[in-house]
């Protein structure tokens, strides 16, 4: 049961990666990942998740729709701390590895599928990682700034690229935004550094 959740989710996200060129363009999509289950962990954050998931589009709204489905039997992980973020962050924040080297569920060694959600109004502080990484949403809208660059207002089927080691932070208003993201290059299971 739980399973077919997850094989509903990734089917969904290949289906997004298939129709956006960026997406299809950044990794070759992993075939035949061995499924590995683990001990689903709740967030403060799913119930918010639940009421401001954000505006899908047509292309985006399986995807959200098979996010939502899977929730309550996903582990989820905050990884930050109170000083880094702030207590309400840690209340309206939450992200997973669909796939990836370490603890994904589906496993591969050539890239990272992460999944993550901000509640409205929230503002996710500058951070820096190895990898690079490819930001898709699948819902709602926020405001990416990344080190060189402009600010931008991304919404569902917009993407988003983050160089190896280039500094970025977001921020949401009165939605909340749900993202796919893809990783790949040095680095895949080492943890965001706030250092930046
Ligand atoms: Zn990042």
């Amino acid at each position: 049961m739980t399973r077919s959740l997850f094989d509903t989710t990734l089917a969904a996200a290949a289906t997004c990666a298939q129709n956006v060129p960026a997406l299809r363009d950044f990794i070759p999509w992993p075939k035949d990942m061995p499924f590995a289950n683990r001990t689903p962990r709740a967030i403060p954050a799913l119930g918010e998740m639940r009421q401001h998931p954000g505006a899908a589009t047509a292309l985006t709204q399986p995807l959200q729709d098979a996010l939502l489905a899977m929730a309550d039997h996903v582990q989820w992980n905050l990884t930050y701390t109170e000083e880094e973020v702030g207590a309400d962050f840690l209340r309206r924040f939450g992200w997973f590895e669909l796939a990836g080297p370490r603890d994904g569920y589906f496993q591969t060694d050539i890239t990272r599928m992460t999944v993550g959600y901000w509640g409205p109004n929230l503002y996710y502080p500058w951070h820096l990682h190895a990898p690079e990484e490819l930001y898709f949403v699948v819902s709602g809208e926020a405001t990416f700034e990344v080190e060189g660059h402009e600010p931008k207002l991304l919404r569902a089927g917009d993407t988003m690229f983050h160089a190896s080691n280039q500094p970025h932070a977001l921020t949401t208003h009165n939605s909340g935004i749900l993202t796919f993201v893809l990783w790949r290059g040095a680095g895949l299971a080492d943890p965001p550094r706030m250092d930046g």
